[in-house]
């Protein structure tokens, strides 16, 4: 607050406490210098955060590692796809998502995106008869249409992989996000719902694709053994597969695991954040939210909005400068220099293709962070700010 009692607009970067429980836990491993995952023979952190999270979802397996993008990566190795094999993934993601599939030697295929920040089916089901697998980034949380998506990739025969990183929390037709396609993946790296600084996990049912997953995380000699609820397709596996050391490790599991029964308040807060956030945009004319699909329950930590109407790129530009000006920090996805989620800056792929719709989307589609603790008023000051800085760079 100001001295004269305005509410001024918060920093959304600022991070929420790690709860007071996770210091014990610290101070413990401090004392013991346990810090790695196997050293113990049972109940290490990062074993206990696997159970509790694969319950928490209501799968059979978590594996607990260094990011989500490792998870990403892992998820391929585990499916064992030829060299080279194409993977299809929503061209709205995150570079990091075409980068761990280049890095498991497979060929990222880029698929459209529509205005609503959802896959587009119609391309999908074009390029899906020449792919091996299926990558689902649900971009900023938001679900693409995972009943046609399984439908489709399921009469094929084909593998996906749920990029979660963003949508822990959001549920789908009542069922949690990331436990819709054979593998999901999500991240505790700071910007997400539950903050590591790092870190990542990734759930199955299918118990061969965990045991691999497993291995080829860094279980190496007989170290699956301390993997809560393994048998043993793990010994067929053992020093059959390469070891990337990719695991998380204890104090990492201990940031984490007093933060998984803070997780429903933080949807619940996330979702009516968004959801009043919106109510506001979608009243000035200007600036338009997406509606979540029917099936779809969000928890959001974001906020993402279309510039409606004809807008120049000059017009855009001045909005974002507008609203840095009012104390808003917000991002033309496309229209900010190098941006990671535009796709043509992903030069690492040699030729990027070209997909007008989703470039389209990209130059108006902008992103204001939303973290759970926001208040109401500092809402309206944010909602206040955007929408008088729309009306500046129309004028
Ligand atoms: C953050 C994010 C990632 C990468 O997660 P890391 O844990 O930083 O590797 C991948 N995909 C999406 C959609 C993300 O939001």
């Amino acid at each position: 607050m100001a001295p004269d009692g305005q509410i001024l607009p918060p920093n959304t970067y600022d991070a929420e406490p790690i709860p007071e429980a996770a210091r014990a836990e610290i101070d413990r491993l401090l004392s013991s210098g346990d810090l790695f995952r196997y050293t113990a023979a049972k109940d290490a952190p990062v074993a206990l955060l696997e159970e509790e999270f694969a319950a928490l979802l209501g799968s059979r397996y978590a594996l607990a590692v260094s990011s989500c993008s490792a998870a990403l990566f892992l998820s391929l190795k585990a499916l064992d796809l030829p060299r080279g094999a194409r993977v299809l993934i929503p061209a709205f993601t995150f570079a990091a998502v075409p980068s761990a599939i280049v890095h498991a030697d497979c060929t990222p295929v880029l698929v459209e995106v529509g205005e609503n920040y959802r896959i587009d089916l119609e391309d999908f089901a074009a390029k899906l008869p020449d792919a091996s697998a299926v990558m689902i980034s649900h971009m900023r949380g938001h679900t693409s249409d995972m009943d046609r998506i399984m439908e489709l990739a399921d009469a094929a025969g084909i593998p996906v992989i749920e990029d979660a990183a963003h949508s822990l929390g959001t549920v789908w037709g009542g069922r949690n996000i990331g436990t819709i396609g054979k593998v999901g993946c999500f991240s505790f790296q700071s910007y997400k719902l539950v903050n590591a600084g790092e870190g990542g996990i990734l759930v199955t049912d299918d118990p061969e694709i965990a045991a691999r997953a497993v291995i080829m995380s860094g279980a190496y000699e007989e170290n699956w053994k301390k993997h809560p609820g393994f048998q043993n397709s793990f010994c067929h596996w053992q020093n059959r597969l390469p070891l990337y050391n990719l695991r998380m490790q204890n104090l990492s599991a201990a940031v984490i695991r007093p933060q998984l029964p803070e997780i429903a308040r933080r949807v619940a807060d996330g979702r009516r954040n968004h959801d009043y956030m919106a109510s506001l945009l979608n009243g000035s004319g200007l600036l338009s939210v997406p509606a979540a699909l029917p099936p779809e329950e969000r928890a959001p930590d974001s906020i993402q909005f279309n510039l409606s109407g004809d807008w120049t790129d000059a017009q855009a530009l001045a909005f974002q400068r507008a609203a840095k000006q009012r104390g808003v920090s917000v991002q033309v996805f496309g229209l900010s220099e190098g941006n990671a989620r535009a796709f043509w800056n992903w030069q690492f792929l040699g030729q990027t293709p070209d997909l007008p719709r989703t470039r389209a989307m990209l130059m108006r589609a902008c992103d204001v962070r939303l973290p759970a603790r926001l208040t109401i008023p500092e809402l309206d000051v944010m909602a206040n700010a955007l929408i008088g800085a729309a009306r500046s760079a129309r004028a």
